[in-house]
This record gives structure tokens, C-alpha cells and sequence, in this order.
């Protein structure tokens, strides 16, 4: 066992650090929206950023919002689910939240072991009557199987509707991760890799569903900026809410998308540098980067076993913020053990798989401005923790 003394780092380090545009450029857009003075309700930035957006994200229809879990909530509306949803327990707590308030009961799946996403092979035995629809994540960007996923949707008359949230710009063999399911939800909050401070946004390849998305966001109030002009009335469509993107929210994109491929390049070394220094440390098992996959870099998971490492990964999460480092327990506990859901308005089979998941799994300091070199100093502090 290493016993060398390591000092803790002099700044925190955090799991992770908001990709920062140059106030420079922020205040160029800033200038044109006063310059238009028009601050929300489809601007000019907002219909800027989601032009960009289409094309960077190789997909035909956008609605943006004001977060994430906004998107999922009025998506689940527009693709009229309702009864139960099949989906996963190990995800941030917006993907299971957004059914529940949808009166929806989440119904929860296994996942596979490689990449911690929803087991194909354990879906089929969930469905009942009630389903209307799956409600996969592509867990830390990893696509979940699309393929068998959509074969099991299409048998049984299912919509899929996919929590992207980590798998912003993401393709398998070049295909845009927003283009599979019925639609897919980002969120660009500012923890994620492309973000807009607060923010999200629904993508689908059926224009149908992002004009009901669009009024849902505002009220229901019917989508024409035209009406206006036109002097035609305007209708109340739906129940809406209000779930708008603002303008400067869309500015903030607009500097982040400038810099974002920069940011991604950065990320990849210092996985990279993880990847190297962890490989020799017992009972510590990363993921690797997946053949045909474009991704996402947004978190670096890592697994403990407690019996080849010698302590827990809890332990270890103590232990590493005595050395100034704080990792991230995503996604601990499982969707089944919040406190606040009531008996009853969840279903899961047997969750095995995600159980050990949520056991081991510990996210480590991920983040442009993370130099490769920390990363290592990160892993060996790993190493050198004192096990039991
Ligand atoms: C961040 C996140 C969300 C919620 O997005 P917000 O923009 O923070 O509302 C939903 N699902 C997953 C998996 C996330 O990581």
C-alpha cells in the first residue's frame, strides 16, 4: 500500500466548473438586446440561438426553455403520455419527478452494468395496459440501446421520449442523438457541458410536437408572432405554463456554443489523463470511450468495489474532501428511496443491477479548466488513501 504524504489542494475542487463565454462577447450580445429592447417572447436571440442549435445539433425542429426539467414536463404533455411510463431509478431526481407531476406512474427498470442504462432485455416484462410510453436517460451521455429500445416501443405501440440531458452534441456512427425516440429532452443548465445558465429544450423530427410545445411554454397561447401584426386573435390552446427561454439566457448560448468545442477538447484530455492513472489502482473501474460514439464529456464516473479497493466508496467520498476534493455521488440514492414519493405511485422490478450502481458509482472533478495534471494528482490520492 502507498503511504506517500500528499497534500490536499489549495482551492477546492469541485465536480465540476461552468463553462465561462468571455464577458466580452457576452456584453456585444447584451448591447443588441438592449439595443432591440425586447428581453423574452421569441427575440431575436432566442430565434438565433435555436437556428444555431438545429445545426449543431443536426436535428429539424427546436423549442427552447427555461430548464431541463420544463422541457420534460411539457414534453410528457405534447406526446400525451399517461398511465405508466417505463424508465430508469438511476438518473438525476427531473427525469422521475417530471411523470409524477404529470399524475404518470413511473414505473422503474433495471439497468445493464457497462454504461449504468436501461436494460432492454428487462423492460418487456414491465409493460402492462396502463404503459403509454419509455422514458429512458442516456446516463452520463452514453446513448442508452436505441435500437432494441425502439423495437420493444414500436411492438407494443409505445412512444419513447429520451432524457438527453448529459448527451448534448452526441452521435452514434453519426447520427444525432436527438433524432431517435418520438423526442428528446436537453438541459442546459449550468453544471451541464453547452448551457445557457437555466435551460433546456425539447428537439423531435415531428414539427406537430414542437408547435404544441411552443404554446404549452407560453400559456397555450397559439405560437404566431404574425397574429399580432395581423390583428387576428389570438386562442387559448391548452392548460399551458410558463416555460419560456429568455434572451439573455439565449445570449449566454450563443457565446457558449463559440466556445463549447474548445471546452469539449480540454475535457477529453483530462478524462484521458484519469483514464492513465487510474488503470493500475485495484477495485477502481472506469468507462472508456465507445467505438462509433461522439461524446459528450460531461461527467467522469468512476465504480469502487470495496473488496479489491479496501474501503467503500462512501469512505472514499470522505476521504477525498480531506484532501480539498469534492466528487459527486450521481446517482445515489436510486428514485425508489426518495423520501418524498408515496407508496403507490411508483412500480419496479427487480433493481439489482442499479442498486450496485448507486453503491459504487462516484463522479470525479470533470471540467475545462481541470488540468491534466491535478487529474492525476486526484488519482493519487486515491491510491494513497489509507484502506481499513
Ligand atoms: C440536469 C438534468 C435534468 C434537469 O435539467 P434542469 O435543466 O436542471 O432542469 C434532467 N435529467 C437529467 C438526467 C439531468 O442530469
Amino acid at each position: 500500500m502507498p503511504s506517500i504524504k500528499l497534500k490536499p489542494f489549495n482551492e477546492p475542487i469541485f465536480v465540476t466548473r461552468p463553462m465561462l463565454p468571455s464577458l466580452k462577447d457576452v456584453f456585444r450580445e447584451l448591447k443588441e438586446i438592449w439595443a432591440a429592447k425586447w428581453l423574452t417572447n421569441s427575440g431575436a436571440k432566442l430565434y438565433q440561438l435555436e437556428k444555431e442549435l438545429k445545426k449543431f445539433l443536426d436535428i429539424d425542429n427546436i423549442s427552447l426553455m427555461c430548464n431541463g426539467t420544463q422541457a420534460l414536463e411539457l414534453a410528457i404533455k405534447a406526446l400525451g403520455l399517461k398511465g405508466e411510463v417505463i424508465t430508469t431509478p438511476f438518473t438525476f431526481p427531473a427525469t422521475s419527478h417530471a411523470l409524477m407531476n404529470n399524475g404518470i406512474k413511473p414505473v422503474y427498470c433495471d439497468i445493464e452494468e457497462n454504461f449504468f442504462n436501461l436494460d432492454p432485455e428487462k423492460i418487456e416484462s414491465l409493460i402492462t395496459k396502463k404503459t403509454t410510453a419509455i422514458l429512458p436517460v442516456h446516463v452520463y451521455g452514453n446513448p442508452a440501446d436505441v435500437r432494441k429500445i425502439d423495437v420493444i416501443a414500436k411492438k407494443h405501440g409505445l412512444k419513447v421520449l429520451y432524457d438527453a440531458a448529459h448527451a448534448f452534441g452526441v452521435k452514434i456512427n453519426g447520427e444525432p442523438i436527438g433524432r431517435f425516440g418520438d423526442a428528446a429532452v436537453f438541459s442546459f443548465h449550468a453544471t451541464k457541458v453547452f448551457h445557457t445558465i437555466e435551460g433546456g429544450a425539447v428537439v423531435t423530427n415531428d414539427p406537430q410536437i414542437t408547435e404544441k410545445i411552443n404554446y404549452l411554454k407560453n400559456f397555450g397561447i397559439t405560437h404566431n408572432p404574425i397574429f399580432h401584426i395581423k390583428n387576428v386573435e389570438v386562442q387559448i390552446l391548452a392548460a399551458g405554463t410558463n416555460a419560456k427561454m429568455n434572451e439573455l439566457q439565449a445570449a449566454i448560448g450563443l457565446t457558449a456554443l463559440r466556445i463549447l468545442d474548445q471546452e469539449i477538447a480540454k475535457r477529453k484530455m483530462v478524462a484521458r489523463q484519469y483514464r492513465m492513472s487510474l488503470a493500475e489502482i485495484p477495485g477502481i473501474r472506469f468507462l472508456n470511450d465507445q467505438k462509433g460514439i461522439k461524446h459528450s464529456y460531461i461527467y467522469f464516473p468512476i465504480t469502487v468495489n470495496e473488496k479489491e479497493y479496501g474501503v467503500s466508496r462512501d469512505h472514499l467520498f470522505v476521504a477525498l474532501k480531506k484532501y480539498n476534493v469534492f466528487a459527486r455521488k450521481y446517482f445515489h440514492p436510486l428514485t425508489t428511496e426518495y423520501a418524498g414519493y408515496e407508496k403507490g405511485s411508483w412500480r419496479a422490478g427487480r433493481l439489482p443491477v442499479a442498486q450496485k450502481a448507486a453503491d459504487e458509482i462516484l463522479c470525479l472533478p470533470l471540467y475545462g479548466e481541470l488540468k491534466p495534471n491535478q487529474a492525476a494528482q486526484i488519482c493519487k490520492i486515491i491510491e494513497a488513501i489509507p484502506r481499513l
